[in-house]
């Protein structure tokens, strides 16, 4: 095996990798789209290696008493039995102090033996503070301050822990969202040989944008990292708080990452054609590009359609395009497979929770982080129609799962009316809440369940990826057109959409559509024409399995964005005002 370490070429920067279930170092989506970026990266041998914080607490585990209060204990894993410790330190300063960081290195094999590095870093060390030991501890805890300590560890002490590892100079830096800015400034400081930062010129700017990339995920301006300015020259000092002036990341006093990310990038992307759209709503100043997100297919692809892959279709694990051909696989095959891993999910639902679902019965599956925009409550908008679809039309039960942050007291609320209606529905409708989501829960239930539903408020989801997930398992989406699901959605042949009419009251139209696609469209083809929604099945394998992977997504990375000096033709998209950037 080459070492890896030789070919490194660019860097992958996010707060939270999704490494392997047992490894607690994710919270949702942004971490799981990480992990599928690097399993697939190895998958096609790229020269990539990925930073992130080690989070010895991990995020925490999900204990939910009998009315659906949410509580947490820390989740205990041991570093050093799945992580491989580096003899490397680096060494940054934080509130005028030094602090000192290594690094774990975890080994992201890829289908055909190659590897990419993922360094964990640690402050866990002696010679550290009491305070400076914590700041890689929690994922998402603590208050500003710690936040924009982890931030500085993340982001200057990722870019010098790679420089003592032997990775300098390389092509690219790819930012996962905001918390990864701060990387630019030590590119910067590394660009000015011990300069002062106030000497940044726009040529030094330039080749900050040649090398990096911004991938922003959030569609809302208060889910973009702020920080207060006395903060900032308390943490950064004051050298690197003037540049971040100049550059023009600070409104009123509040430092904005997403525009450090912004004015440092080459290349900045949404994750949805619409999104991106969105995005550039919020930041006209910009050009923001559109690159949708993907999952791992091998990843996300349950045993049992492996199996049927793989005897069908070879090569799909190397090349996801092959899943294109899944259009080709006999119906009773898809109807078998799903089948088995409909009873895995059923078996391990009684195994945790007792509930004994009906492996016959229309089951729904809702599944994913628990923040109030994400409506886990909508399906029970109307609890007596619910009842009387179910009671009239056949059978449905339901599996909800999904963590609130220990801080977000409106999701823990939300989790609570989850099983109100739970109960309220008990003689008519199955309904069980699984504990501790995860990346087991989401493997099992995006393939068990017959539909997943997704009802966030337009435009708020960014992109999402459990309906990929599901798709991959030929299991289809029933969603608001929101992220992904306007790209992926055909009405009747991959999923249905919860129209939103215009000009009339989001909720009440959504609610509309919802519950007569549930009566007339959804429940009679799953009970009366089961070929006719094995189809529906099968097109979403080959529809959208084959391109709402994360191999899709690197190619289109590779494409626009990453390793483009080394063409003759970058196609050279400068921000709309570089006028504006001026230092
Ligand atoms: C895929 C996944 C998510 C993301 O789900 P969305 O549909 O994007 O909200 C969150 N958490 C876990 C554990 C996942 O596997």
């Amino acid at each position: 095996m080459p070492e890896p370490t030789q070919s490194v070429r660019a860097a992958y920067f996010s707060m939270e990798i999704a490494l392997a279930a047992d490894i607690p170092t994710y919270s949702g989506g942004l971490g799981v789209l990480a992990g599928d970026t690097l399993r697939s990266a190895a998958d096609a041998s790229m020269p990539l290696a990925a930073v992130t914080l080690l989070y010895r607490n991990g995020y925490f585990d999900q204990h939910l008493d009998e009315n659906g209060n949410q509580s947490e204990t820390p989740t205990s894993w041991k570093p050093e039995s799945v992580l491989e410790p580096l003899d490397a330190r680096a060494s940054i300063v934080i509130e005028g102090r030094k602090v000192v960081l290594r690094a774990w290195r975890y080994s992201v094999h890829g289908v055909g033996g190659s590897i990419v590095p993922v360094y964990l870093l640690d402050s866990a060390l002696p010679e550290n503070s009491e305070f400076d030991q914590t700041i890689t501890e929690n994922l998402y805890g603590g208050d500003t301050r710690y936040r924009l300590c982890q931030e500085v560890a993340l982001g200057i002490g990722g870019v010098e822990m790679l420089a003592a590892l032997g990775h300098k100079n390389l092509a690219n830096y790819h930012m996962n969202e905001g918390h990864a800015s701060l990387l630019t400034i030590a590119l910067l400081e590394s660009r000015m040989r011990g300069r002062s930062l106030a000497k940044v010129t726009d040529e030094d700017m330039e080749f900050l944008k040649r090398k990096c990339i911004f991938t922003t995920h959030t569609p809302v301006p208060a889910g973009h990292d702020q920080f207060p300015k006395e903060l900032v020259h308390t943490v950064l000092g004051d050298e690197r708080t003037d540049l971040l002036e100049k550059l023009g990341c600070f409104t009123a006093d509040i430092l904005n990452l997403t525009y450090l990310g912004f004015r440092s990038s080459g290349y900045i992307n949404g994750v949805a054609m619409l999104h991106a759209e969105v995005s550039r709503k919020m930041f006209p100043d910009y050009t923001v590009h559109a690159i949708t997100n993907g999952v791992h297919a091998g990843t996300w692809t349950s045993p049992a359609f492996q199996e049927l892959y793989d005897r069908h279709i070879p090569d799909w694990r190397r090349d996801n395009n092959y899943l294109r051909h899944a259009i080709g696989i006999p119906l009773e095959e898809i109807q078998d497979a799903h089948a088995r891993a409909k009873e895995e999910l059923l078996k391990e639902i009684r195994r945790v929770t007792g509930a004994q679902f009906d492996e016959n019965a229309m089951t729904i599956g809702f599944a994913r982080r628990v923040a109030t925009y994400k409506r886990a409550d909508f399906l029970f908008s109307d609890p007596e129609r619910l009842k009387s679809i179910a009671h009239r039309v056949g059978a449905i039960q339901i599996v909800y799962a999904g963590k609130a942050h220990p801080h977000d007291e409106p999701a823990k609320a939300l989790i609570h009316r989850v099983f109100e209606q739970m109960a309220a529905l008990k003689n008519v409708i199955r309904i069980v809440y699984v504990p501790n989501y995860g990346m087991g829960w989401a493997q099992l239930l995006t393939s068990g369940v017959d539909l997943w539903l997704n009802t966030p408020i337009r435009p708020y989801e960014a992109s999402g990826t459990s309906g990929m997930k599901a798709a991959m398992n030929g299991v289809p989406s029933f969603s608001v057109p929101d992220g992904w699901w306007p790209e992926g959605h055909v009405e009747g042949a991959t999923g249905w959409d919860i129209a939103i009419k215009e000009n009339s009251e989001l909720h009440s139209s959504e609610m509309a559509s919802m519950y007569e696609k549930l009566e007339f469209t959804i429940l009679p083809m799953f009970y009366k024409r089961r070929n006719s929604y094995a189809e529906v099945m099968r097109n979403s394998i080959a529809l959208n399995g084959s391109f709402f992977n994360t191999q899709r997504m690197l190619s289109q990375y590779i494409l626009n964005a990453y390793f483009q000096d080394d063409k003759e033709a970058r196609p050279k998209k400068p921000a709309k005002k570089p006028s504006e950037i001026t230092v």
